[in-house]
């Protein structure tokens, strides 16, 4: 009796087994079966509309678009500030040229000694097929021995679609990890909380809208592991807003001018000669970075009083030099980055444009007032509305700054910024004229820069006041660093100094040099002697135009509501004439 309950019991045992057992495998193969569904299914949604090989090599994408493709390109550039619609189009796994100085595809990083990275990636509202090209290019382009996982983090987008999270997830199963923030806290705040999910040595920030190059990691690592206070930037190229296009970007000195603008000055002459070694980069553009985790944190991340966006990359810039670290910016490696169209302004609060203004604002003021000591007063009286803005409780970052014992931002200036102060010095010497400039043939008619593309100058009816012209596209000045300037543009002269246009200002004279004789009161385009140019209206096209100097031609004189004389009598004095 006792035995053959044993049995029984055993029997039973055994038959719950091979039950539970095929009830597994079935509940298995329903998973991955609806996994793979999910997945053929969402591959529908995101890369159903992919056109083979358009935008292949990272080549302008084109085709024979009809009115309405056209119209629905348009339609998206204007809510996106980029061709949403043909992003949607190429390949998430587009290939790229590789435009690496040769000498970079020689180069030998030993990966095993490499450390390896987390990538964070914040976003907020990000197009669906610019993110998974992001992340595609990264996949493909990273060795699988240093990327520990990419760490992506939605700061409170509203209307990302939900599928998304899911698609990535089945994509991408093996890397990534997705952290969702229910309230938008700004990038810099989301892009430190992804950073505190890190489990990596060495964290690598990057926008949501990139692709990266063949070889972009090994060279961003290498000076981290000579010196692990040191942050590396690549070279950004740029993907184009229009049709896609890859296209090289320049390497270069970042700097913030004495409007907190961003702004790139050459490499020095010994960095350009050493090229592509990595050089200097006083300021970076603050998007795409690498930086040891542990070096980050020490200089406390981002000051967690900078909100939303704006002045954060001058703050970690400042904080990384001056508190004992450095910046390279590393030409070995590339990333592209798309840059919305120049006129389209992205709002990342719902809170109107003042409210948004007043915050940028607020953020300038904290880093002016935390890390430009006595010299915030220059940036000030350029910016007097700063001084009227709350900064708020900076305790803390003066308790940082003390206790990292950071050097005085005299020290940034005597050692890294020589180039800067001479093209952006702390005392301006004055401008040389100013006010509106009238045509002495046609003297109803003054030169006005309009504000509508194409940026031609064009010719309007003088305002009353010559020298504070009520007009403020009338307004001119022919600055003390030889430009004529209207607001934030400058007259500029293209295509063999045949086209005038107004453009964004850059400092570096060359097709923005401008001089006035007081003599023949002529405009005069150009530095070098012998290939000058002067400026003429065309009165019945209500236009300018640029011809050969004539000092009989009436249609090229021109006056000034204000001249200084005195400025203007050693307009030459130092600068080389051939
Ligand atoms: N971003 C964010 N939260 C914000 C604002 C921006 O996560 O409140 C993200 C944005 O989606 C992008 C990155 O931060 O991935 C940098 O912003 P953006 O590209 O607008 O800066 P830009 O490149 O224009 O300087
Ligand atoms: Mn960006």
């Amino acid at each position: 009796m006792h035995q053959k309950n044993l049995l029984l019991v055993l029997l039973l045992v055994v038959i719950g087994s091979i039950f539970y057992y095929l009830y597994n495998l079935k509940l298995e193969r329903e998973q991955t079966e609806s996994v793979s569904s999910t997945t053929s299914q969402l591959q529908a949604v995101f890369e159903a509309k992919v056109i083979p090989q358009l935008g292949a090599l990272g080549r302008p994408a084109r085709g024979n678009w009809t009115a309405k493709q056209l119209e629905a390109m348009a339609q998206s550039q204007r809510e996106t500030g980029y061709n949403a619609w043909l992003s949607e189009r190429i390949s998430p796994e587009r290939t790229l040229y590789d435009m690496r100085h040769r000498s970079c595809k020689k180069l030998d990083y030993p990966a095993k000694k490499l450390p390896s990275v987390s990538v964070v990636i914040t976003y907020h509202n990000e197009e669906a097929s610019v993110l998974l090209r992001t992340l595609s290019s990264l996949r493909s382009r990273t060795p699988e021995l240093l990327l520990r996982e990419i760490i992506l983090v939605d700061d409170g987008s509203p209307t990302v679609d939900p599928k998304l999270k899911d698609f990535f997830q089945v994509k991408f199963p093996d890397k990534l990890r997705l952290h969702r923030l229910d309230t938008q806290v700004g990038l810099m705040q989301a892009r430190v909380a992804g950073a505190q999910l890190a489990l990596a040595d060495v964290l690598l920030f990057l926008d949501s809208h990139v692709e990266v190059t063949q070889g972009w990691l090994e060279p961003l690592l290498s000076p981290i592991l000579e010196n692990n206070k040191t942050c590396t930037t690549p070279i950004i190229d740029t993907i184009d807003y229009e049709n896609l296009a890859y296209r090289r970007g320049k390497p270069s000195r970042g700097f913030f001018d004495w409007e907190f603008n961003y702004i790139q000055l050459p490499l020095l002459k010994e960095e350009a000669v050493a090229m592509p070694a990595p050089h200097q980069n006083p300021i970076m553009s603050g998007g795409l970075f690498a930086i040891g985790r542990q070096w980050f944190f020490e200089l406390g991340g981002y000051d967690k009083g900078l909100k939303i966006w704006g002045a954060e990359q001058f703050e970690l810039s400042l904080k990384l030099w001056l508190c004992g670290g450095r910046i390279l910016e590393v030409p070995c490696s590339r990333i592209g980055h798309l840059y919305r169209e120049g006129s389209f302004k992205v709002h990342y609060t719902d809170k109107g444009k003042s409210s948004e203004e007043k915050l940028i604002s607020r953020n300038y003021r904290r880093v002016a007032e935390v890390w430009l000591d006595e010299y915030k007063d220059k940036l000030f009286a350029n910016m007097p509305h700063l001084t009227v803005i709350q900064a708020g409780n900076l305790a803390e970052q003066r308790q940082l700054k003390k206790r990292l014992n950071c050097k005085p931002f005299k020290w940034f200036l005597d050692n890294l910024a020589q180039d800067f102060l001479q093209v952006y010095p702390l005392k301006d010497p004055g401008d040389y004229a100013f006010g509106t400039l009238q045509s002495m043939s046609s003297p109803e008619l003054c030169l006005d820069r309009t504000e509508t593309e194409p940026s031609r100058p064009q010719l309007s009816p003088c305002s009353s006041d010559p020298t504070f012209p009520s007009k403020p596209e009338q307004q001119w000045v022919l600055t003390n660093r030889w430009e004529l300037r209207s607001g934030f543009r400058c007259l500029e002269v293209r295509n063999k100094s045949v086209d005038v246009h107004v453009y964004q200002c850059h400092r570096q004279k060359g097709n923005q040099f401008w001089s006035y004789d007081t003599k023949t009161h002529q405009i005069v385009f150009g530095q070098n002697a012998n290939a000058r140019r002067c400026l003429e209206v065309e009165p019945e096209k209500h236009g300018v135009t640029m011809r050969d100097c004539d000092p009989n031609q009436a249609k090229q004189r021109w006056k000034f509501g204000y001249q200084n004389n005195e400025r203007l009598k050693h307009f030459w004095d130092n600068v080389k004439t051939n």
